[in-house]
């Protein structure tokens, strides 16, 4: 059996496209176009792409972005500031703080400053909260976990009722997407570095979930025949055959998963894209939220 390959890059551009679209009627309506603030902290090169390929998909939206680049050595109160000015912004209706921030930053403190209106990015404690509670939605789910279920739904996966299992339970991916599948009526099983036996969970599971950040760490051999399997690893792997020495490959082996799963992301093209997708699509939710639709 050889899995069907899960296409991200085709529906997190169908995502985008509508997205578009919908930004179109609303200026048509209202005179008024979304607005995405990113803020990034310092040089980090990785950031900075992310950051980047976050304005390219802005610009294609027709999504007004607004960069700032604070210095690596900003203080706490500089930054809140920043924060600040962005919640009272009225032509700001996303903030996106690039994380990792400097270590002399406190995380959290800047995250929890943010409006909750405008917290694209979802990861408001207060979001992340409704997110865990039974009967209770956030205003924005966070980008990933949300590609992951949309990629799940989009290839006609059924959730209700699935044994998920979630390997690694980072508050950005892993816990977020078991809360998701939760939601979403699956039976979960989150595994972690602490698991004692990661491969007989794998085993049980209809849908895979993978974001350790291990290369190639989930072997086909771990996988139940037929199962979905959502790989959000990004890891290099040396290649002298590429220029740059290497090439992108994700926690899932997917030469040998492909064989036993029903679906399978791969990677690159699989929850990348989607990341920004869902960026895109919070961003024009927020702008409907201020504009009272
Ligand atoms: P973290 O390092 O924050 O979390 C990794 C998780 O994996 C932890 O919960 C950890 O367990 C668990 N883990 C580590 N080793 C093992 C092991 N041997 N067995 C089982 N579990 C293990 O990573 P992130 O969640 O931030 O990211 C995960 C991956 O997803 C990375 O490759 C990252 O690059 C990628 N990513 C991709 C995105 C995309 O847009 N496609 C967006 C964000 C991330 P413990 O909690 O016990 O330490």
């Amino acid at each position: 059996m050889t899995a069907k390959i899960i296409d991200g890059k085709q529906i997190a551009a169908n995502i985008r496209a509508k997205v578009a679209e919908d930004v179109s009627k609303m200026n048509a309506k209202h005179g008024y176009l979304p607005g995405l603030a990113t803020v990034l902290v310092g040089e980090n090169p990785a950031s900075a792409t992310y950051v980047r390929m976050k304005q390219r998909a802005c610009a294609e939206a027709n999504i007004r972005s607004i960069g700032l680049t604070p210095p690596e050595d900003i203080t706490q109160a500089e930054l809140m500031e920043i924060v600040s000015k962005l919640n009272k912004d009225p032509e700001v209706n996303g903030i996106l703080v690039q994380l990792p921030l400097p270590d002399h930053i406190d995380e959290e403190a800047i995250l929890n400053a943010i409006d909750l209106q405008k917290d694209v990015d979802g990861f408001h404690p207060m979001n992340i909260g409704r997110l865990v509670m039974k009967g209770r939605d956030p205003l924005f789910i966070p980008c990933t976990p949300h590609g992951v279920i949309v990629l799940l739904e989009e290839s006609g996966i059924q959730l209700s009722g699935a044994e998920a299992v979630v390997v690694g339970r980072s508050n950005i991916v892993g816990l977020p997407v078991a809360m998701l599948l939760q939601k979403a009526n699956s039976t979960i099983t989150i595994c972690h570095s602490r698991t004692r036996d990661l491969a007989e969970h794998v085993r049980r599971a209809d849908i895979v979930v993978a974001a350790i950040g291990r290369r190639e760490m989930i072997t086909g051999d771990m996988i139940k025949p037929g199962a979905a399997v959502v790989d959000v690893g990004i890891n290099q792997k040396p290649d002298p055959s590429k220029k740059r020495g290497y090439r992108l490959v994700g926690d899932v082996e997917f030469e040998s998963a492909k064989e036993v799963a029903g679906a399978i992301t791969p990677v690159p093209g699989g929850v990348g894209p989607m990341t920004i997708a869902m960026l895109m699509k919070n961003t024009l939710r927020a702008a409907d939220m201020a504009l009272g639709a």
